[in-house]
């Protein structure tokens, strides 16, 4: 074990229907990976998340959302909004556009990040956002969003599975968000993803799986899983030049600031309370 590691997104509904949640949750705890933030994306999967973390409440946290355009009926966002209350919950997401494989429904995904952001806003918790072949019209809405964060001591979203160009890198980390890379990293074709990954400061750099796609080398083709965040952090060292273990301390650190500091430290008690009683401030009634 070479530190402590968290998976910032991770995707439970295949390892729950193959009865693999505990074995996959014990494998990352041998690697070091002692937190996994669990993403949902539609109804069915923020349900699943949610009943996981509620059984894994130290290892497991959460972020529910809907993703491009998989809000179903008029009273999902009520529903959201009822989910986004529990304790296990430290993020929107994932939420985004997506337009590679539909492009007709670019009007419907906008509409649906935007109530989302401006949910997200009014609770002060932060947004888990995916972008693929949008990302003008996900800066747009970024800046809107950004405009009304009421939280200017901390960070209002992250870039999940980062695959875009240096300078949308650029673009995005002047908005104060977050950028997290996944096992595309690590991928032969993917030059132009580690060069924007040199060039994020290493306090913006989150990790992540993106669970169970993406497998990063030396594992593709097979099922990817937490324990896997490993060789994420283990090419970021490389390409900054660092041990693994200053990337590991970092990228911990700093998801541990991101997604607030519930359920983390007993020494950090006192932030709890503090970020809890902002909660309360903010109309999120934990
Ligand atoms: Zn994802």
């Amino acid at each position: 074990m070479t530190g402590e590691y968290i998976d910032s997104h991770a995707h439970f509904d295949k390892f729950a229907a193959k009865g693999l949640v505990e074995e996959v949750l014990a494998r990352a705890a041998d690697a070091g990976v002692t937190r996994i933030i669990a993403v949902g994306g539609n109804a069915e999967s923020n349900r699943l998340v949610a009943s996981l973390a509620a059984r894994h409440p130290e290892t497991l946290h959460v972020a529910v959302g809907f993703d491009r355009d998989q809000a179903e009926r008029p009273n999902d966002l009520q529903a959201l909004t009822e989910q986004l209350a529990l304790p296990s919950v430290v993020a929107v997401g994932e939420i985004g556009l997506d337009y590679h494989y539909h492009p007709e429904t670019a009007a419907i995904q906008k509409r649906l990040l935007r109530e989302q952001l401006d949910i997200a806003a009014a609770l002060g918790l932060p947004v888990i956002i995916h972008s693929r072949e949008a990302d003008e019209d996900t800066l747009e809405l970024l800046r809107a969003y950004v405009g009304n964060w009421p939280r200017p001591d901390r960070s209002p979203g992250v870039l999940h599975c980062f695959t875009g160009t240096p300078a949308f890198a650029g673009q995005v980390l002047e908005l104060g968000f977050m950028v997290s890379f996944s096992g595309i990293l690590t991928f032969n074709q993917a030059g132009q993803v580690r060069e924007a990954a040199r060039m994020i400061p290493l306090e913006r750099l989150m990790i992540e799986t993106d669970c169970p796609y993406l497998a990063p080398v030396p594992h593709r083709g097979k099922q990817n899983e937490p324990a896997w965040v490993v060789c994420v952090a283990e090419k970021l060292a490389e390409l900054h030049g660092c041990p693994v273990q200053k990337i590991a301390g970092i990228t911990t650190r700093n998801a541990l600031d991101f997604f607030g500091k519930r359920a983390i430290n007993e020494s950090e008690q006192k932030t709890i309370v503090a970020d809890d009683a902002f909660r309360k401030g903010t109309g999120h009634d934990n």
